[in-house]
């Protein structure tokens, strides 16, 4: 059976933790689909459109990647793109519980669905978009976590929103 990878996420914005990730599922997957997540209970700083076009910029040579965006429950989208596996990523130790929680229960309600996790490198362990939203707003160097395409993006939002 072909494999089809999704990797699903808020990418507000993206960082180098994603990429890390992706960069570690294109050697595994050779079809890979980021599919940004539309939820209008949580508030995003970028738009899903503004989200969409950075991950495009920031994955510029990265293969054979397709950027996508879906709402309501991640196993039905699956279900529409004939997706097979889910990627997501395990940081620290915060991230278990959760995404345990999440791989039991959308296996339950889609059973051809397997979840793949990874690890970034031990640098980004530690790194979230929020945190990177959060220095960015107090007006800190955020290279080290974004790539410079990013970091403009978030200059030129804090303009607007500070
Ligand atoms: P969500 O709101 O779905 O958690 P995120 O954009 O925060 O969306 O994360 C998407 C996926 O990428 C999640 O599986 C998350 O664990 C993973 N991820 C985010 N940052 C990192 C990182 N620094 N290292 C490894 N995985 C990460």
């Amino acid at each position: 059976m072909k494999t089809k990878a999704i990797y699903p996420g808020s990418f507000d914005p993206i960082t180098f933790g994603h990429l890390d990730l992706l960069k570690r599922s294109c050697k595994l997957f050779d079809d890979i689909t980021i599919a940004v997540v539309v939820n209008p209970h949580k508030k995003a700083l970028f738009t899903v459109e503004e989200r969409v076009a950075m991950i495009k910029k920031a994955t510029k040579g990265y293969g054979n990647i397709k950027i996508d965006k879906f709402d309501g429950l991640l196993v039905d989208y699956a279900k529409k793109v004939k997706a097979n596996v889910i990627i997501r990523g395990l940081r620290a130790i915060a991230d278990f519980e959760y995404e345990f929680q999440m791989a039991l229960v959308n296996r339950s309600l889609y059973k051809p669905l397997d979840m793949v996790y990874m690890m970034p490198s031990v640098e980004y362990t530690y790194l979230s978009s929020s945190i990177v939203r959060e220095v960015a707003a107090l007006g800190g160097d955020v290279s080290k976590f974004v790539p410079a395409c990013i970091v403009e993006s978030l200059k030129e939002k804090m303009k607007n929103v500070c």
